[in-house]
């Protein structure tokens, strides 16, 4: 049977995502930003939480860990480069790890530089890829801990995902970096089109997530970073890719 998902806010711009299986009535919470949504998310559903997938040891990702844990007894499952930094944590994982949520089963993907061990899980069967702070839609979280070219090899690992993958990222931030990556790319159709699809969605007050990988190839500039218009665009034609990709972080850091 397919998974179902459930998707709504959390914090200030936070998304909580719930993964249910249900064959087994299992179900996981991507990541717990605040314990409150996710109960109430659990509540509107009717499903049982199961597990916790950690992406990242980020406090707006991981602070409803503890209260969630106590009430529901679940299985918190962490980037092994971060458990120290994680509360609760029952299980680490790494690169091409598998981790089931009853009959679903996923694979961790390593995918660091905006944290040195974040992680993302992908379930192929149904594909779905949840990648935390890593790319977000239309852009991609900060390089805080890693490099620049750690992070464009994570983007990488991701790119290489189906086109019809659905992306869940950590944050609403759509619309900003939609107006961010116009400054990248004006003539971008593809951006143009996501961006009046976005004006859409958030003024019926829905989610801009999930997104698609397909969608993301075509009007992400982060992900963008080795096409040579994108490259001349920011001054930086014939440089290699993570060269290029650094210089479009350090704009949207800036803007
Ligand atoms: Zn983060
Ligand atoms: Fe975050």
């Amino acid at each position: 049977m397919p998974a179902q998902t459930r998707l709504f806010l959390c914090l200030k711009d936070n998304f909580g995502v719930l993964l249910h299986d249900p064959e087994s009535g299992a179900t996981a919470a991507i990541d717990a930003p605040e314990a409150a949504p996710i109960e109430a998310a659990l509540k509107a559903t009717g499903w049982r939480l199961s597990d916790i997938l950690v992406t990242h040891h980020h406090a707006d990702h991981t602070g409803g860990i503890a209260e969630l844990k106590q009430r529901h007894r679940c299985r918190v499952v962490a980037p092994h480069g971060e458990a120290a930094r994680i509360p609760l944590v029952d299980a680490t994982v790494r690169e091409n790890d598998e981790v089931q949520v009853g009959s679903l089963r996923g694979r961790v993907l390593e995918t660091p530089g905006h944290t040195a061990g974040h992680i993302s899980y992908v379930f192929p069967a149904d594909k779905l890829a949840f990648v935390g702070d890593t790319l977000f839609s239309i852009g991609c979280g900060r390089v805080i801990e890693g490099t620049p070219e750690m992070m464009w090899q994570s983007l990488l690992k991701l790119r290489a995902l189906p086109d019809d993958t659905r992306i869940y990222c950590g944050h609403e931030y759509t619309k900003a970096n939609v107006a961010f990556a116009k400054t990248v790319e004006p003539d971008n159709a593809a951006l143009r089109a996501r961006e009046t699809e976005v004006e859409k969605l958030l003024a019926a007050r829905e989610p801009t997530i999930p997104s698609t990988m397909g969608a993301e190839k075509a009007a992400n500039p982060f992900l963008r970073a080795d096409v040579p218009g994108v490259a001349k665009s920011v001054g930086l034609a014939g440089n290699p890719a993570w060269k290029v990709f650094a210089e479009i972080r350090e704009r949207k850091n800036r803007s």
